[in-house]
């Protein structure tokens, strides 16, 4: 087998391992090796041809492709930043040896540090209960996204969409504009998961009605689907009786939840957070093995590239720092714990060694909250406060907290939301 030496090895080529390249070669790291499976980078910017990219990063509005482009262009000019495309990340020994699979058949490329960054996977059929057979016309809505952007096909004529998130809502505009009649989206929460803005200029600019509380019980057709059974739900998740129609139609999107692509992750027996379904994580984004870094959608699933561009950076900059050996001793470790109104929180631990050091801090709510306070307490005492004008589960809190305002004696910091 083939083998090579680099100072930083990053696995995906998406928004957050593009911006981990970039940091690590800024940071003087070396040589510094990108491994992405497919045949170009970009992540899952590539197939994303709306605008919305960049307002926070790059301050424009910027389509999916052209915000890969500006991540990808600085790497050419970086010396040191290796490319590997059409090269799989199979399996990461050690801890620092990544073995690939590409266009040179085997090689094994040894890092003084990784960094992960291979993005998520949609859930599919399996992950949710719909009774039916098993016909042709069924999609993710990532998937129905690259056949139509990327590979120039429909999925079908007449669709019906179950899942309310900005992939959703972007799904039903894209189909609309192609001809294809969308005849209701489907949401078994409450509330919608998707931006507001894009409930207003994807479905209601279209016409296509938002259906919140209310599930697909069962898919119809033999060879292809021919209709859906639509019902109401209770706050349980429960049918509730006389709830049930039924709409014709050929296709139907699912978009039932994104996890992180952990394989990797887990085949390396990282410590993996239950509730993010990524890594754990401190501060520098360092996983609980030392010299393995994450960031990212692997992490935990952001709604704005910016924040995976955000956090790629910080774990690129780390790793780099790791890999010439000045990252210096890690400390106490103090556990970030979500806690009221709060479903998720990244980094789930800190390091408390040196001085004091900002903390990039992502937070999801358990539910839709208005005015609420994001507060952390450690120690008895309140150590950071800030009201938001309100918090949705699909939009990712971002806070940046100080070490130094941490009490010596907390035995871990509770971050929560409370009614402002
Ligand atoms: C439909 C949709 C609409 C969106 N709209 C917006 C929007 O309007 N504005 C916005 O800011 N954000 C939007 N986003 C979110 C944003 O695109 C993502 O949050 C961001 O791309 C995540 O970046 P990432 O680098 O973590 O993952 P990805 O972009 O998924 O990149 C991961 C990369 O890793 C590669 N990879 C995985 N496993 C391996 C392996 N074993 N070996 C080698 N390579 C591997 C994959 O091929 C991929 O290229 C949208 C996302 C979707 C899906």
């Amino acid at each position: 087998m083939e083998t090579k030496e680099c100072a930083v090895a990053i696995v995906g080529g998406g928004p957050a391992g593009l911006a981990a390249a970039k940091a690590a070669a800024q940071a003087g790291a070396g040589e510094v090796a990108v491994i992405e499976r497919d045949r170009e980078l970009g992540g899952i910017l590539q197939q994303c041809i709306h605008s919305g990219f960049g307002l926070r990063h790059f301050n424009e509005e910027l389509t999916g492709p052209a915000y890969a482009e500006r991540c990808i262009l600085p790497l050419k000019r970086l010396p040191g930043v290796r490319v590997y495309t059409d090269t799989m990340a199979l399996a990461v020994q050690g801890g620092n040896t990544v073995v690939t699979s590409g266009p040179r058949g085997i090689v094994a490329i040894k890092a003084g540090a990784v960094v992960l960054a291979m993005g998520c996977r949609e859930r599919a059929r399996g992950a949710v209960r719909i009774a039916g057979t098993r016909p042709a016309g069924v999609f993710t809505a990532g998937a129905a996204q690259r056949m139509v952007n990327m590979e120039g096909a429909l999925p079908g004529n007449t669709a019906v969409i179950l899942g309310s998130g900005d992939i959703v809502l972007i799904m039903a505009r894209r189909l609309s504009i192609e001809g294809v009649r969308v005849r209701a989206c489907l949401e078994i929460a409450p509330w919608s998961n998707g931006l507001l803005r894009n409930i207003a200029q994807c479905l209601d600019d279209y016409g296509i009605p938002l259906y919140l509380s209310h599930t697909i019980s069962a898919i119809h057709g033999r060879d292809r689907v021919t209709g859906v059974t639509c019902v109401k739900v209770d706050e349980a998740f429960r049918p509730v009786a006389g709830g049930e129609f039924y709409l014709e139609c050929d296709t139907v999107l699912l978009s039932v939840g994104l996890i992180p692509e952990n394989e990797l992750s887990r085949q390396m027996g990282l410590p993996l957070d239950p509730l993010t379904g990524g890594p754990r994580v401190g501060q520098d984004r360092q996983t609980e093995r030392p010299g393995v870094f994450a960031a990212g959608n692997v992490l935990h699933v952001h709604d704005l590239a910016d924040f995976a561009s955000e956090e790629g950076a910080i774990a690129g900059r780390a790793a780099a720092l790791y890999a010439s050996g000045q990252s210096g001793a890690r400390g106490r470790s103090l556990p970030v714990i979500p806690g009221d109104g709060l479903r998720t929180v990244v980094p789930q631990f800190l390091n408390i060694s040196g001085g004091p050091q900002n903390i990039k801090l992502f937070a999801r709510a358990s539910r839709p909250k208005e005015k609420p306070i994001l507060e952390a307490a450690a120690g008895g005492r309140v150590v950071f406060s800030r009201a938001l004008p309100a918090a949705r589960p699909s939009e990712m809190i971002v806070a940046d907290l100080e070490t130094d305002r941490l009490p010596e004696t907390a035995g871990h910091i509770d971050i929560r939301l409370r009614q402002g």
